[in-house]
């Protein structure tokens, strides 16, 4: 049975900006060995007859389907002109027709060499033949309007494209290939049934077929519920995977936050000094701790801002420690407990932090009485910033602490990774709720069915049965132009 909402948005046919043919440079800017030009739509065939020029002197247009063939790319403008005129590059060119293809059009990949001139020139001879430069991720946004994938999977690719870890990649792979799309969809069948068994209920009033009725739809409502649930629970550690958790290194200058920075990344990104207020702004990069992104944050010491630069550095150091999931609070083994310490441990008293007692190797001056009840409860994790000491238990101390025994962190379990679609979920399952309440409490089928219909709309914007523009343009937004 079809959906009541879903005839308010159709997704297929054919909207009509696609009538014309998009085209980008597909491959990252700068010099590389090979750059794609890749043109999607009706046109792209043509406008490929007009720039081309094949060793087997054919056109484009006549090539078999899903063929690669040698030759120029020339700015003959479509007329016979000879090969030396303006050649601008040497190429392989493919063919892809459509329905099977990335976008379901018509698409044509121009292999140039990857110098940065002749991409642009063979983009901007594509123009002048008629074709329109592609928005961010507008050939996966036509997948997903030509119903080749649906936006859970869209949303997929530009997670396969910007996973950091092996773990986030196999997620994002799981995604893409429908395992949650698979899981909506099912559930949407489920209400979909109910919503017709309300509708039977309408018609035939009779006591005994209610009653039977309303036992069928509530152990159909719970059985959605479990699963909504189920999969508002897989977020808890996929998000972890999409989004990485936000680690925040802070502490009084000269305590060893950028020496901890370049040993977790392993290079000497940060500059270290033995003066205070080197890092003035914040630095950030990503680390993998057995598969859990971590995105570490090395912020300017919270000291008495000298000058206008340091108080931006300071006021920006707070603003990510108020955003932090973890804050890791470095102290100085080698010096006593400081004004500093206290005021720093002020700011964060409340927040989820693990204490890191740095230069171990030097001599201990370090006296923690007077913070004990801060400490109290807290991981504490004695290090070596420069000699990389402690450094395995400091990580593993950070993925207990994320995961806090609780959260599952596997392939497998993390069916959810987007925050969109956890709000999406909880919204349904806060529907679906009402809807279990309502019908124990005997309220009317409309109000029921109401219920049913918002919980239906809320997970179809998950995989976009239900899509507002607005959604699409940020979810497309964020894609780099030419994917
Ligand atoms: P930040 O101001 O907190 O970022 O501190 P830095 O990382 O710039 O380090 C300040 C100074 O302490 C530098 O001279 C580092 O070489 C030194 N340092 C950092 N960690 C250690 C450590 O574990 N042992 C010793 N002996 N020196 C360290």
């Amino acid at each position: 049975m079809e959906c009541c909402l879903c005839e308010d948005y159709p997704r297929t046919g054919k909207p009509l900006f696609m009538e014309d043919t998009i085209v980008a440079i597909s491959t990252a800017p700068g010099e590389s060995a090979i750059g794609i030009v890749r043109l999607s739509g009706p046109k792209a065939l043509k406008i490929a007859d007009k720039i081309f020029i094949s060793k087997e002197k054919k056109k484009p247009s006549s090539f078999k389907n899903r063929t690669i063939h040698y030759g120029w790319i020339s700015d003959r403008g479509g007329r016979k002109k000879s090969l030396s005129d303006k050649i601008i590059d040497e190429a392989l060119l493919s063919v892809m027709r459509a329905p099977a293809t990335y976008t379901r059009e018509d698409i044509v990949e121009i292999n140039c060499h990857g110098g940065v001139l002749a991409l642009k020139k063979t983009l901007e001879l594509t123009l002048r033949q008629g074709a329109r430069l592609a928005q961010p991720g507008e050939f996966t946004k036509r997948a997903f309007l030509n119903g080749r994938i649906d936006l859970a999977q869209a949303e997929a690719v530009l997670d396969v494209i910007r996973a950091k870890t092996e773990l986030g990649l196999g997620t994002a792979l799981g995604q893409l290939r429908g395992k949650l799309s698979k899981r909506i969809t099912k559930i949407r069948n489920i209400l979909i049934e109910v919503l017709a068994n309300l509708e039977v209920s309408f018609d035939f009033s009779q006591e005994e077929t209610e009653a039977l009725n309303s036992r069928q739809i509530t152990r159909s409502l719970k059985m959605v519920k479990r699963n909504l649930e189920e999969l508002i629970k897989s977020a808890e550690g996929g998000c972890i995977l999409r989004e990485g958790v936000m680690t925040v290194i802070c502490g009084k200058p000269n305590v060893g936050k950028s020496s901890l920075m370049n040993t977790f990344l392993k290079e000497d990104k940060v500059i270290v000094t033995p003066i205070a207020g080197t890092t003035r702004d914040i630095i950030e990069d990503i680390i993998n701790i057995e598969g859990i992104p971590i995105r570490i944050v090395d912020t300017a010491g919270i000291i008495e801002p000298r000058d206008l630069v340091e108080r931006e550095g300071v006021a920006r150091s707070k603003k990510y420690l108020n955003k932090a999931n973890l804050i890791l609070f470095l102290l100085d083994n080698s010096r006593p407990l400081s004004a500093e310490d206290l005021q720093i441990i002020d700011s964060i008293k409340g927040k989820s932090i693990i204490v890191v007692i740095n230069k171990i190797d030097l001599k201990t001056r370090l006296n923690l009485k007077k913070i004990e009840d801060f400490l109290k409860g807290k991981r504490i994790v004695k290090i070596c910033a420069t000699r990389e000491k402690g450094i395995p238990g400091l990580e593993s101390n950070i993925k207990k602490h994320i995961l806090g025994g609780k959260v599952k962190m596997d392939a497998e379990s993390a069916v959810v990774t987007n925050l969109r679609h956890k709000k999406a979920l909880e919204k349904s399952l806060e529907f679906i709720k009402a809807s279990i309440k309502n019908l124990k409490e005997r309220k009317g089928e409309e109000l029921i069915a109401e219920d049913i219909k918002e919980a239906l709309r809320s997970i179809g914007c998950i995989i976009g049965e239900v899509a507002p523009e607005e959604i699409l343009d940020k979810i497309f937004g964020e894609f780099c132009i030419g994917k």
